[in-house]
């Protein structure tokens, strides 16, 4: 399909929407992103970046601007609760050996900026304060509705706007997302306030009972960012993400390790938020409507990969519609290369889950043990599939 002056809209600014605006518009085609909030920005959070997303970055051309913002740790180091080292991955230099390139560490407002920069640059539009609320598709055209009374159409819509997806109900007769029973607090602590080297160049995840912590360092070292996930047993609908209580917060991980309570003590503000699942789609398009990234495949937080198969699905998108002989061609096409991956992707972080919060205090040092022995390069290759992947070879 000639992609040149094509048009196509997109719900949602987020790391899959803007990706996808860069690659279409790239291509040639007038893209127009619809957000419903007033501008980009995001509360204090990190975000991993495995190697195949990079490859995706470096496809569109944002290798370089991101490459100064990025982190890039040394290792990944699973933890027992009190400290102990359980297995240790190496990443830095041995992983862009592996992979081909680099496994990277972002604040989520720098990687946003690169992505919308990128957007930009190719073209695309951004128009914030339009929050979608109705659709009506004919054959050819898609007629959209937002809160603000705007109203437009379009021969292809495009559904970024995550796992609380408007679009997945309206467009795919998708329900509701439910939250997991789990919440996950997250935040950042200026190293200046913290001891010299409490936290290692690496990203660690501390396993307990029923919980998680994680912790990276970001820009430049001069932030650590944590990720402290609990089992939980409901969720009030307020949001899914809240201002949190930080004694709530070092409650909740009293008893794991000293650099974990160091941290904590130093934390002075943190969101929560509930983590939200849907089920599987039977399908990702209806005539001229497709979805991406969370709105699709919600995954949970537990193999760093929602994010980075977002930057995926956007890639592989805008070359299956560039491939076609029509619209619907392209977006069935898409669903087919990207399905199968995405919901391998999808059990293998919910596998984590499990694995991360073992109960039974014996069966965990046991299986830790057992992780222990692995030896490193079985473990590695066990990423293969997922860091190894390339969505831009061939095309
Ligand atoms: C604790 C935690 C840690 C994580 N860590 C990682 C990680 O390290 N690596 C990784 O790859 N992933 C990680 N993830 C997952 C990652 O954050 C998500 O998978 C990713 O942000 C999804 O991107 P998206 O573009 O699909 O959706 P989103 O980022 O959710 O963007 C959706 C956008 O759509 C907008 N929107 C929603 N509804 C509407 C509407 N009706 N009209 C207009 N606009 C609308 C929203 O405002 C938002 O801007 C983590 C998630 C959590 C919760």
């Amino acid at each position: 399909m000639d992609m040149q002056d094509r048009e196509f809209t997109i719900i949602g600014a987020g790391i899959g929407g803007l990706a996808a605006a860069t690659a279409l518009a790239q291509k040639g085609a007038r893209v127009r992103v619809f957000e419903q909030a007033e501008a980009l920005g995001e509360v204090g959070a990190g975000l991993q970046i495995s190697p195949n997303g990079v490859v995706v970055l470096k496809a569109l051309g944002l290798r370089e601007a991101a490459a100064k913002l990025a982190n890039t740790p040394e290792a990944v180091v699973l933890r027992d609760y009190r400290g102990a080292e359980v297995v240790r991955l190496p990443m830095g230099a041995t992983a862009e050996a592996r992979y081909g390139q680099p496994y990277w560490q972002f604040h989520r407002a720098d990687l946003l900026k690169v992505l919308e920069e990128g957007a930009l640059r190719a073209g695309a539009e951004l128009v914030f304060n339009h929050r979608l609320s109705g659709i009506s598709a004919s054959e050819s055209k898609v007629q959209l509705e937002f809160t603000n009374g705007q109203a437009l159409r379009t021969p292809c819509l495009i559904g970024a706007d995550g796992v609380r997806s408007t679009l997945r109900g309206l467009a795919l007769d998708g329900e509701p997302a439910r939250f997991t029973g789990q919440v996950a607090w997250r935040g950042l602590v200026p190293s200046a306030q913290l001891p010299d080297g409490l936290f290692e160049n690496a990203a660690q995840v501390f396993m307990g009972k029923g919980r998680h912590f994680v912790a990276y360092p970001l820009r430049g070292g001069s932030l650590i960012n944590f990720v402290a996930v609990e089992e939980r047993q409901g969720w009030a609908d307020m949001g899914w993400n809240l201002p949190g209580r930080v004694d709530e917060l070092r409650n909740a991980f009293k008893g794991f390790a000293a650099p974990v309570q160091v941290l904590l003590e130093a934390v002075e503000e943190t969101f929560l938020w509930g983590l939200f699942n849907h089920p599987v789609l039977p399908r990702w398009s209806r005539g001229r409507v497709v979805l991406l990234g969370d709105a699709c495949h919600p995954m949970l937080p537990f193999l760093a990969q929602g994010a980075v198969m977002g930057l995926e699905d956007a890639y592989v998108l805008a070359g299956a519609l560039a491939r076609a002989d029509g619209i619907e061609n392209g977006l069935q096409a898409y669903e087919k290369i990207r399905k199968p991956r995405a919901t391998r992707v999808q059990k293998a972080a919910a596998r984590n889950a499990w694995s991360y919060h073992l109960r039974n205090p014996l069966f965990r040092s046991a299986a830790h043990k057992l992780l222990g022995m692995v030896p490193g390069g079985a473990l590695m290759r066990q990423f293969d599939y997922l860091y190894g992947h390339d969505v831009t070879a061939g095309e």
